[in-house]
């Protein structure tokens, strides 16, 4: 078990990188090894792409031989297999926990874990809400769902290992959780950003409360994106007086949570340190770039500690960005990145690659005139001629002459020339506190 200190959860997040990467590679041929004799699924694989046994029993084969693992393939492999698919590579008899990811329709991803893998992942998991400021003296609400899905149970557990005291609440009953925070008054929530509002409708209506009547102190967010755009942490800040922290990354398939800030909020450092290799690649030509201050691209992670299903190589599809590799000032080694948005996600106009994201962060320049919602609309195939942008005004302000002001900002900062056309606020549909940022036809989403 990790000794904590006062700042860090586990000494590992001060290690120099260049020893938490000497520990990675004995790890990586031990999962290798493990992988090939006990998958089938990896076996078949391994076969398919030429790789010899002997290569990979050798400890020396270069992980960029090995081929990728795409979310469809296991996807495929659990309905062609069923239920649980050629890569279960312990007998049910050490499976300690079933959860189900999104898949495709009617055909959802189950995730088997081992007590030792759900160990490991509740020590990830501490190591990130420990960096995030979750202490032993607060009380935290954990409003994520807890039927069948990963984050519930495992963020809950994560942040009981802090030392921290955990309510279970899940989702649904607004009023019963705010009746639960006047009485019993905790610290911290957990929970998606986007729930705040449902929260704040419910205390204004049927309370006739204020967000800041419920002193929360504490918000740990995540399971969307959002809370990295200062406009809008700003404005929860504000409401709420409480620090909204940006908590609760995760890839549910590799590794429940690895990402979380620390108290300088400058990007999500990585926690999964000897727990999960990460790689950095080129999305259109699938090479590995060097995870370096201002790379950008596609995060591929090889597990380096699963028994029930380790993933080779498997592919997230998050475009992300990283901010920095240098030891931060809070002593982590963790390298610091933010997310993007999905590789597949990514718009080519005119030759120029672009992500929804990047008009956002144009949009959110102009708090005071524009509502910050968006939407792009695409006409034709890609690579696109143009593009077309629908902005919303703010709430109770007519914001006309930002239309050609827009396009120039998105001119100079993106090379990119938009139609921008404004529209009333609350024009652009906001379904479950999410917005359709792409829409691949002429009308907007409502
Ligand atoms: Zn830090």
């Amino acid at each position: 078990m990790s000794l904590k200190t006062d700042s860090l959860w586990d000494p590992i997040e001060k290690m120099p990188l260049d020893e938490i990467f000497a520990k990675d590679q004995i790890l990586l041929n031990e999962q290798l090894i493990y992988s090939l004799s006990r998958s089938r699924f990896y076996q078949t694989k391994y076969q398919k792409a030429g790789i010899r046994s002997d290569e990979i029993l050798s400890g020396e084969i270069p992980l960029d031989r090995l081929p990728f693992t795409e979310k469809s393939e296991i996807l495929d492999d659990q309905r062609d297999n069923p239920p649980y698919g050629n890569n279960l590579c312990v007998p049910m008899e050490e499976v300690s926990r079933i959860h189900r990811t999104s898949g495709y329709s009617g055909n959802p991803y189950l995730i088997l874990l081992t007590q030792k893998d759900i160990d490991v992942t509740l020590e990830a998991g501490a190591r990130m809400f420990w960096c995030a400021g979750v202490r032993p003296d607060d009380v935290v609400v954990h409003c994520l769902n807890y039927n069948f899905w990963i984050g519930g149970i495992t963020d809950h557990l994560s942040l009981e290992r802090t030392g921290a005291a955990v309510i279970p609440f899940g989702v649904g009953n607004t009023r019963a959780l705010i009746d639960l925070f006047l009485k019993l008054k905790p610290s911290g929530i957990s929970c998606t950003p986007s729930y705040l509002s449902k929260i704040e409708k419910v205390l204004l209506e049927d309370f006739h409360l204020k967000p800041g009547d419920l002193h929360i102190k504490k918000g740990i967010f995540g399971g969307e994106p959002g809370i990295q755009s200062a406009r809008f942490r700003n404005s929860i800040e504000e409401k709420w007086g409480m620090k909204a922290i940006d908590a609760n990354f995760g890839v549910s398939d590799i590794l429940s949570a690895f990402g979380s800030e620390c108290e300088f909020r400058t990007g999500l450092h990585f926690h999964g340190q000897n727990i999960i290799f990460p790689e950095l690649i080129d999305p259109s030509t699938e090479t590995v770039i060097e995870i370096k201050k201002g790379a950008v691209g596609e995060m591929v992670y090889t597990s380096l500690l699963k028994e029930a299903q380790p993933l080779i190589r498997f592919r997230s599809h998050d475009l992300t960005e990283i901010l920095d590799v240098s030891r931060c000032a809070c002593g982590r080694t963790g390298f610091k990145f933010r997310i993007l948005g999905r590789s597949d996600e990514m718009i080519v106009i005119k030759g120029i690659n672009v992500f929804p994201s990047a008009f956002g962060e144009v949009i959110s320049r102009y708090p005071d005139l524009l509502s910050g919602e968006y939407q792009i609309i695409l006409m034709g195939k890609s690579p696109y001629d143009h593009i077309h942008l629908l902005v919303e005004h703010g709430k109770d302000v007519s914001a006309e002459k930002m239309q050609n002001i827009l396009v120039d900002d998105i001119k100079t900062r993106l090379s990119i020339h938009a139609v921008v056309e404004l529209v009333p606020f609350g024009r652009i549909g906001r379904s479950d506190g999410k917005t359709k940022r792409i829409v691949f036809n002429d009308k907007p989403t409502e």
